[in-house]
């Protein structure tokens, strides 16, 4: 058996078959109270993959913060000596964005087209340096948490880049109900830890600022079971049964309001919808001036609004297109039942 060797986080290394909390050092605020990014490092007795999780890049996306907590408490994560490797836990990367419920930094800047950041740029810049530095380079793997922006919601989702051949079985090995195959962005931590050759998937589930119970329970799920492809801790009677995701969207479609007005919505996120299908009516308060909301093709709900008061040309329903949408009608009403957790 070999011994796992010596890791160094935010300053303070950490031994083999040990768990640590760390606390990565960051610029302070203006009134100089001290910033640092709080990291829980768990490390195994034997040598392994070092696989990083981390949330809240986007400050108001808490649902990871959640999971992350329910994952170091999870009964197959109770011992070190269980663990293969090392599991590198990081719920709050933008804690200037949470502390202020903000998806930016106080600069305003998105973080997650800051990296692969600079130790000289602005604030968000040296953010994305310093979590590139301390934790993405030192690890394999990589999970990171999101969901839907303020008043959006989506269904359970990776987005991976499924050309990479690791990538792809993380993906499918995560077992959520949809794969996106998303472009990678400018800048984003995806594309980062790919110019590295970091096999990452990122997580999409739920609403900004919001607990969604069946978004985190999958999440939690995914984590474990990549975990267990990765052969970090054993395969155990929780280990999901049955056939792995094949329901990977092609493109992805936003349908905008044709008019302003509130929006009675006739479909909810894991719906599949027709071509054509009306997905609600947009009308004025007293009922009238009333517009339907069509689905310009076929496909599925993986987002929506959850603020029914509409403007024209906002953003309402997102929708996925599938290589067989009728396979993937059936594998969802089976394996997921309705999906209730829509607002
Ligand atoms: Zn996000």
């Amino acid at each position: 058996m070999k011994e796992n060797k010596n890791v160094t986080i935010g300053g303070a290394s950490i031994a083999p078959n040990s768990r640590k909390q760390v606390h990565i050092k960051l610029p302070r605020l203006y009134d100089y109270t001290e910033m640092t990014i709080p990291v829980k490092v768990m490390r195994g007795k034997k040598e392994g993959p070092r696989l990083f999780v981390s949330a809240a890049i986007h400050g108001d996306e808490i649902n990871g913060v959640e999971v992350i907590k329910r994952l170091l408490h999870h009964p197959d994560l109770k011992s070190t000596q269980d663990i293969c490797g090392t599991l590198v836990l990081v719920p709050i990367v933008n804690v200037f964005g949470y502390n202020n419920k903000s998806r930016y930094l106080p600069d305003r800047r998105d973080l997650n087209r800051c990296f692969p950041g600079h130790y000289q740029g602005p604030l968000a810049s040296q953010l994305a340096y310093t979590f590139m530095e301390e934790i993405v380079k030192k690890c394999t793997h990589g999970i990171d948490l999101h969901t839907g922006a303020v008043r959006r919601t989506n269904i359970p989702q990776i987005r991976a880049c499924l050309d990479q051949g690791e990538t792809q079985e993380l993906a499918q090995a995560f077992n959520a109900p949809v794969i996106i195959n998303a472009q990678l962005r400018d800048g984003s931590l995806r594309e980062a830890a790919r110019e590295l050759n970091i096999p990452m998937l990122l997580f999409e589930g739920g609403e900004a600022l919001r607990f969604d119970d069946y978004a985190i329970d999958t999440a939690l799920r995914g984590i474990l079971n990549v975990m267990r492809e990765i052969g970090m801790i054993k395969t155990t009677h929780e280990k999901e049964e049955g056939t792995k995701p094949i329901f990977i969207a092609r493109t992805s479609h936003w349908v905008r309001a044709p008019q302003s007005g509130s929006l009675q919505s006739f479909v909810k996120v894991g719906d599949t919808v027709k071509k054509k299908q009306i997905l609600g009516v947009i009308s004025d308060p007293f009922g009238y001036h009333a517009t339907r909301v069509e689905s310009p093709l076929n496909g599925m709900i993986i987002g929506a609004t959850t603020l029914p008061l509409i403007n024209t040309g906002d953003a309402s329903f997102h929708i996925a297109t599938f290589e067989d949408l009728k396979e993937h009608e059936q594998f969802n009403d089976q394996r997921y039942g309705p999906i209730s957790k829509v607002t």
